[in-house]
């Protein structure tokens, strides 16, 4: 198990950085530091007023794969969906009445959340699924030399899945 910390939450009291035995509470970016973090011993998730930390677990099971024909439509939906969203913010940003601007703008949002919903049943943003690493292997071919691609953090996802 390790600590992680909800920075929705946090009222930044700062009881955590004093009580955690290793300093894995006190980073720079806010996150707990999963390799100084004790397995879970739980003492900052105790001592936070504001329920701020819990703890998640380390390893996850493999989800159940999905048929390839299922997964084939839920994707495509998914495209026609994000597609769906392009349209509604390109007329949203193109109009000056108020109100079809208002109308694309909640088109948009649905389209997205509907879409992000499509793309985890079809096991694309599940990184423990296949498809997410054939995807991201995908990815690292067509795009790992462009300048800002993440090469290291994609290849660390690929190593810890093999
Ligand atoms: S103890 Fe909780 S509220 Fe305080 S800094 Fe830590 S996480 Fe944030
Ligand atoms: S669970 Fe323990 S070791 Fe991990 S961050 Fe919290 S206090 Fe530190």
């Amino acid at each position: 198990m390790h600590a992680v910390r909800n920075l929705r939450l946090c009222t930044k009291d700062c009881v955590c950085l004093f009580i955690c035995p290793t300093g894995a509470t006190n980073t720079e970016t806010g996150q707990i530091d999963f390799d100084k973090c004790l397995d879970g011993c739980r003492l900052c998730v105790d001592a936070c007023p504001s329920g701020a930390i819990y703890l998640v677990s380390s390893t996850y099971p493999k989800p159940q794969t999905t048929e390839d024909a299922v997964a084939e439509r839920l994707f495509a939906l998914a495209n026609s969906k994000a597609a769906q969203e392009d349209l509604a913010r390109s007329i949203a940003h193109g109009s000056d009445d108020p109100a079809l601007r208002q109308i694309c703008k909640v088109v948009e949002m649905s389209s997205r959340i509907i879409a992000e919903d499509l793309w985890r049943e079809s096991g694309y943003i599940i990184a423990q699924s296949d498809a997410a690493e054939q995807l991201v292997e995908a990815m690292l071919a067509e795009y790992g030399a462009e300048e800002g691609f993440p090469v290291e953090a994609v290849q660390a996802f690929l190593n810890g899945r093999r």
